[in-house]
């Protein structure tokens, strides 16, 4: 049969969800220009398919508009069309940015960053996930063997990242049963989460057409391994230098990179309903598992919510360019943009608030009191979703970065989602997020 190349332009939303509608590809050009239709309720889709309470109704026309730069066009078959799609942002019909579109509020909240600092964001997203339809594949953490076993899968990976225009870093066999993760190199500004939704994608279409079933879900089993997101962090100023280390300071930070981090755990409990988004989310943020459960700094210490990242004395790369920050209190039930765009408005708001640079964490927070804690500045992250929606809500500093009505709509569209397993067991909630990241 003959079948015709086809694009999908696609916007991330705040389910994390990658929706879109196909073109022909050979109307590239003219879609460039007049974009997809799009529905203002769309943004109520839940990641379960249900629509959340909408002010939009059946009201309103959108277009989605595609940025020509995140083309992605990948031949994860042989003999038939590539698999094409495209990420834009979502427009008025006269052009305006749409309050919802998560493109465009991480291109605003990266704007404001210059604005006040001067600085670009430099920065990469790290991707954990599972193979769910092959149970424990018996090999062990980093092993040649369970890279061995998925070889074909981990080299068409690198491949399709190559030739998707993602700059591909590592790829390896973690620690938890058929688990896999991998890097990419850092980018500039909005195309950080590009590439992370890009990679994402990426994965699931060569998973698929190998026969895998990967899931990105948090968690799998309460009592399980998580699977992470960590979002590296650094800065380039004005003349494209780095702008994160400077060795004679506290845990060689930089002053404004001290008060971005300051910033981000100052407001991590308000923020964590955007980075870490679903019910399953909160049973990975548990003390030792190498997540992240406090809102501590970490130097070097992968139990940390912020860690400081290593740099080598006999690397070819300049320490100054090697230096950045993981957020590890992530997951890919959230959008990339949102996620970005949260920890670059507290980082911001640390900035302003000129916030001073946090004392590192070296020991284990779990066991120290309340009271032991607090006196620190250090709190235990929010344990639920709706616990960790109530303090975004609350918070109008957090809610005051975001376009007017956003939180607002946030907020139902997270409250169906959690309507749709509240009554499941927490096993049951992880076999439903399971199946649709
Ligand atoms: N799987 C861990 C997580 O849930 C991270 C392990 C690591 O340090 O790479 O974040
Ligand atoms: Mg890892």
């Amino acid at each position: 049969m003959k079948r015709e190349e086809m694009m999908l332009a696609c916007s991330s939303d705040l389910a994390g969800k990658i929706r879109g509608k196909a073109f022909p590809a050979a109307q590239f050009e003219k879609r460039l220009h007049r974009g997809v239709g799009w529905t203002p309720t769309n943004v109520q889709i839940t990641c379960f398919d249900v629509i959340a309470e909408s002010p939009f109704g059946s009201l309103g026309d959108l277009v989605l508009i595609p940025d020509a730069s995140t083309k992605v066009s990948i031949d994860v078959e042989d003999n038939v069309p590539p698999e094409q799609f495209v990420l834009g942002n979502i427009r008025y019909t006269d052009g305006r940015s749409w309050e919802f579109c998560t493109r465009s509020i991480l291109q605003d909240a990266l704007a404001k960053l210059k604005e006040i600092s001067g600085l670009t964001l430099f920065g990469a997203f790290e991707h954990e996930f599972q193979f769910c339809n092959m149970g424990d594949d018996g090999h062990g953490a980093f092993t040649l063997a369970g890279f061995r076993a998925e070889r074909e899968f981990c080299e068409s990976v690198i491949a399709a990242m190559r030739q998707a225009g993602v700059s591909p870093d590592t790829i390896l066999r973690e620690f938890g049963a058929a688990q896999y993760e991998v890097t990419m190199n850092p980018q500039k500004g909005v195309t950080v989460a590009d590439h992370s939704v890009i990679t994402r994608e990426v994965v699931g279409a060569v998973a698929n057409a190998l026969g895998r079933q990967p899931t990105f879900t948090p968690i799998r089993d309460p009592a399980g391994v998580g699977n992470g997101v960590h979002i590296h962090i650094s800065f380039l100023d004005e003349e494209g230098n780095p702008a994160t280390w400077d060795g004679s300071s506290k845990h060689e930070l930089s002053p404004v990179a001290a008060k971005f981090v300051a910033g981000i755990l100052k407001y991590l409990d308000s923020i964590i309903a955007i980075t870490a988004p679903s019910v399953v989310s909160y049973f990975r943020l548990t003390p030792h598992r190498w997540s992240a459960a406090f809102n501590n700094l970490g130097f070097r210490d992968r139990e940390a919510s912020v860690r400081i990242c290593p740099v080598s004395d006999i690397s070819d790369i300049s320490k100054a360019s090697q230096f950045n920050f993981e957020f590890r209190a992530a997951d890919a039930t959230g959008s990339p943009y949102l996620q970005l765009a949260a920890l670059v408005y507290a980082g911001i708001q640390g900035i302003k608030e000129n916030l001073p640079v946090p004392d590192a964490t070296a020991e284990d927070l779990a066991a120290l009191s309340t009271e032991e804690l607090a006196s620190r500045g250090l709190v235990r992250l929010p344990q639920s979703l709706p616990d960790a929606l109530e303090r975004f809500a609350a918070n109008e500093t957090v809610t005051g970065w975001f376009p007017k009505g956003f939180a607002d709509v946030y907020v139902k569209h997270k409250q169906r989602e959690i309507k749709h397993v509240e009554d499941l067991s927490d096993q049951a909630a992880c076999a439903a997020y399971e199946r649709v990241y």
